[in-house]
């Protein structure tokens, strides 16, 4: 028998990162947690170690790390502060990093230049990093396995033919709460109503991001990256029952689909399983009872973001740095109230009129893209609310 794979669950405490250890507590033969880390959930991160025993736990918020430390099994080292996560992305043989938004960088490249296998949902960090990240992914060992949905399929499905067979990847999305809504009836959407996705139980940010498409926009430049496949030949459409998870068009014609009912732990278990598969059977499909499956292409005039975001991801260099900067801070801002739904789109526009491109030759350099982009965001945000 071999050894457990060894993981690391960084953002362990969000909605992957608990539906992660799920997955690894079904095949305890498989997988031994040796890292969890979180932003600033104590309470869960504390039971979590309590329950998986790891050696060491890593709290981004390091004013309340004494507080975790009361919580976790004697002699479990507890690291903390903002580098701690990025020192706990080197030593596992496959690093899962859950955590949102930008913030997921340095385990990306921490992961990656450790030559681990890089089980990734944050595809922030992917997105805003992309150059530099394509360079650490060249370090011995290291390798991408996406969590996303959509990339998981579209990775199966490539197993079928070579690069230079493929003629299209065709990114299926869910059209989010507001599907079949007019720009007109979307003006009065409340946050509430937003973060009501029909499909999946997520985050609160990547809810947002898929009521607004935003993050069909972020899953083509992620897609981009991974496969190596250029803009033109990367196709989104609307399918409603978000069974079919994406789709490769071959140049022979034929195209080949993964399907399963919606479930987050399949793409996990499959990142986590690699080159094998999982072996519990998460959103196996009843075919007596499937029904139909319907797709329809997505409406650009009532959501503008798809098409804002595919452009920045055209543009490459730091546009997709800053477009991600700006959609984090428009995205808070709507959650706090202080912009209407509507205002997303508003701002990612005027922030991507504004976007100065820059040289993405280094790790510092796009966490500095994103610090400016942030800040002349933060302004137009302002302008917007005075
Ligand atoms: P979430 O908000 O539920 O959880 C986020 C996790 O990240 C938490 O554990 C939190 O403690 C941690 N975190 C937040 N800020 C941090 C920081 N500054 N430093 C360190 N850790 C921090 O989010 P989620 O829905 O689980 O999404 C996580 C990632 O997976 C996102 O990039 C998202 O786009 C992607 N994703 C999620 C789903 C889904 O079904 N939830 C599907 C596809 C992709
Ligand atoms: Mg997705």
């Amino acid at each position: 028998m071999t050894a457990p794979a060894t993981v690391a669950v960084i953002g362990s405490t969000g909605s992957i990162g608990t539906q992660a250890l799920e997955v690894i507590e079904g095949e305890p033969e498989r997988y031994r947690v040796v890292a969890l880390a979180a932003s600033s959930s104590v309470e869960l991160l504390g039971e979590q170690a309590r329950r998986f025993r790891p050696p060491v736990v890593g709290l981004a918020d390091a004013s309340r790390a004494a507080e975790l430390e009361a919580l976790v099994p004697a002699g479990t080292e507890v690291v903390a502060g903002p580098g701690a996560l990025a020192a706990l992305s080197s030593e596992a043989d496959v690093v899962v990093n859950a955590v949102v938004g930008f913030a997921g960088l340095p385990v990306t490249l921490a992961a990656l230049g450790a030559g681990r296998r890089l089980a990734l949902a944050n595809k922030e960090s992917l997105i805003a990093g992309g150059p530099v990240v394509q360079r650490v992914r060249n370090t011995a060992g290291a390798e991408i396995i996406p969590v996303d949905s959509e990339h998981c399929a579209l990775h199966q499905c490539l197993r079928a033919g070579g690069a230079d067979e493929v003629s299209r990847l065709v990114l299926t999305a869910s059209g989010g709460p507001f599907r079949g809504r007019s720009a007109s009836e979307l003006a009065g959407v409340t946050v509430e109503d937003a973060l009501d996705h029909p499909t999946w139980s997520m985050g609160p940010k990547i809810t947002v991001d898929s009521s607004t498409l935003v993050n069909k926009g972020l899953e083509v430049i992620e897609a981009h990256e991974l496969f190596g496949v250029d803009y033109d030949r990367i196709e989104v459409v609307v399918h409603l029952q978000s069974v079919v998870h994406s789709m490769v068009d071959f140049v022979d014609g034929a195209t080949l689909a993964q399907l399963s009912m919606p479930d987050m732990r399949l793409p996990i278990g499959y990142a986590l399983a690699w080159p094998r598969r999982g072996r519990q059977p998460f959103g196996a499909i009843d075919w007596t009872s499937l029904g139909r499956l319907d797709f329809e292409p997505p409406d650009l005039d009532a959501f503008p973001c798809l098409d804002l975001v595919r452009a920045a991801g055209r543009l490459g260099g730091s546009a997709p740095a800053w477009c991600n900067a700006a959609n984090e801070v428009a995205v808070a801002a709507f959650l706090a109230g202080r912009i209407p739904w509507s205002g997303i789109a508003e701002v990612l526009k005027a922030a991507m009129d504004g976007h100065d491109g820059r040289e993405m030759d280094s790790a510092e350099a796009v966490v500095d893209v994103d610090r400016r982009a942030r800040l002349h965001v933060e302004r137009i945000v302002e302008r917007s609310t005075a």
